[in-house]
């Protein structure tokens, strides 16, 4: 009998966690994922502060299952999906529109930036979902410094100086924490005309401080956040956003540099599916993380919408594991015949954010910690869940380093697409030359 084809899409925390659970299943297990790589997004703001290279937090998928011979990695970006004719739709740089067969299939496609009916922002507030974004935020930041530093005109100094943060969850604070010690710390010799020390760095939001956190935590982030010379601003939602900063509570804030650290979106694979979706568009899912009337098609991680305890699971990296692992499982029993398991449960472990060097908020059932041991816990945490032991050294090596040196790892202004206008003079100039 032909083996069975199980199409996951997605190489993320619940596409990754799906297809290792399915190394030993008799099918073909077929991951598409329109990048090459599996991201570990909880350290994306390290490379945006410059803390991290990308290639230490991105690992090749194709790398990651070079061992697991029932399973082949196309990179694609995924369309669509024909569930009568049981297909995914694909396309890539080389063909349009490909159908791939499943058996089963299992959707893992994340999420993306929200700005909240507020599209226009994006041009001038790049988010933090991919590592094209961490790169984009940290050639800004780099790039704001250069031109202070050139600038002649001290009045000019402030508004290039000025960093604001809009969303003031987790990704938002980390950020703020992190880039408040690289320009105190960091960067503090390396200039001549400019104080890279006396930069302003503005966290905006309309609730809380890590809203989804305990308030005396919240309230211990926002103190930390202070003592490290962030200014929090609460209460207000962002009016505008355009080339010369921010409008919050009518107030103007003059700023070069301004990046996107709040909500987030759902892939639209309930639109793919024409399936019912929570009011943020997340696929309705049931408690064996199947679509209804479709047994045969999952949807896991960032991308699903499933209740707990009359609550809603949260977007985040152990749900996404959880599931994924879980419809991996349920798969592979069904396929060799062994009883399924009972219905998806999630086991809660806590949750934790770092405020700048030495310190973090963590959060686990009843346990409420702050300080250096809660950022022991979160470094540890961390570096057990980055996809290789290679990944591990090498950030474990680059934190040890920066904590001890105040040094960063990736400094470097990479900007993939100004080349041709740089070159372009000079080509007209060597033609008028001749
Ligand atoms: C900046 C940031 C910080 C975070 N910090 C934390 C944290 O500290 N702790 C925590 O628990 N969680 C954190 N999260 C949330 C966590 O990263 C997500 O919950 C988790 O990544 C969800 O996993 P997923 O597999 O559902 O989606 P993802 O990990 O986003 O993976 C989705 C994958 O699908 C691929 N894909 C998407 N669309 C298509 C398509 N059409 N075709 C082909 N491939 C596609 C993408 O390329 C990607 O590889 C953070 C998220 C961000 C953005």
């Amino acid at each position: 009998m032909a083996k069975p084809t199980i199409v996951i899409v997605g190489g993320g925390f619940a596409g990754l966690a799906a297809a290792k659970a399915l190394r030993k299943t008799p099918a073909k297990v077929l991951l598409i994922d329109r990048t090459n790589h599996h991201l570990f997004q909880p350290l994306l703001y390290q490379v945006a502060t410059s803390e991290l290279a990308p290639g230490q937090i991105a690992t090749p998928i194709r790398s990651i299952f070079r061992n697991q011979k029932n399973t082949t990695v196309i990179l694609g970006e995924v369309t669509g999906v024909d569930k009568a004719q049981k297909c995914v739709i694909v396309s890539d740089a080389d063909r349009q529109n490909v159908p791939i067969a499943y058996d089963y299939l299992i959707l893992a496609t994340g999420a993306s930036h929200s700005y909240f009916g507020h599209n226009e922002f994006a041009e001038y507030a790049p988010g933090s979902k991919s590592l094209a974004d961490a790169e984009a935020a940290r050639n800004k930041i780099l790039q704001a410094f250069e031109l202070a530093e050139a600038e002649e005109d001290p009045n000019r100094h402030r508004d290039l100086l000025t960093f604001i943060l809009v969303g003031a969850g987790p990704t938002g604070v980390e950020m703020a924490g992190a880039l408040a010690i690289f320009v105190r710390s960091t960067l503090k010799s390396d200039f001549r005309r400019i104080d890279p020390a006396s930069a302003r760095i503005v966290l905006v939001d309309t609730a809380h401080v890590l809203g989804t956190f305990s308030e005396s935590l919240s309230k211990a982030a926002k103190q930390r956040l202070a003592k490290l010379g962030v200014e929090v601003l609460l209460g207000h939602s962002v009016d505008q956003i355009d080339s010369d900063g921010i409008v919050v509570a009518g107030q103007r804030i003059a700023s070069k540099t301004v990046i996107w650290t709040a909500g987030v979106a759902p892939s639209p694979a309930g639109k793919w599916l024409n399936a019912e979706t929570d009011r943020a568009g997340r696929v309705r899912i049931q408690k064996d993380l199947t679509v209804p009337e479709h047994p045969e098609i999952f949807v896991v991680g960032d991308t699903a919408s499933l209740d707990q305890n009359g609550k809603p699971l949260p977007g985040v990296a152990q749900v996404a594991m959880q599931q994924g692992r879980y419809a991996g499982k349920l798969i592979h029993n069904r396929i060799v015949g062994s009883p399924l398991p009972g219905p998806f449960s999630y086991f809660d472990k806590g949750t934790m954010a770092v405020v700048g060097k030495g310190f973090a908020v963590l959060q686990s059932g009843k346990v409420q910690v702050s300080g250096f041991g809660a950022w022991l816990t979160w470094a540890a945490v961390h570096l057990q869940f980055l996809a290789t032991s290679s990944l591990r050294l090498s950030v474990f090596l680059q934190w040890v380093w920066t904590y001890v040196t105040g040094q960063r790892g990736d400094r470097l202004i990479v900007s993939h697409h100004d080349s041709a206008p740089v070159s372009t003079p000079v080509k007209e100039a060597v033609r008028g030359a001749a």
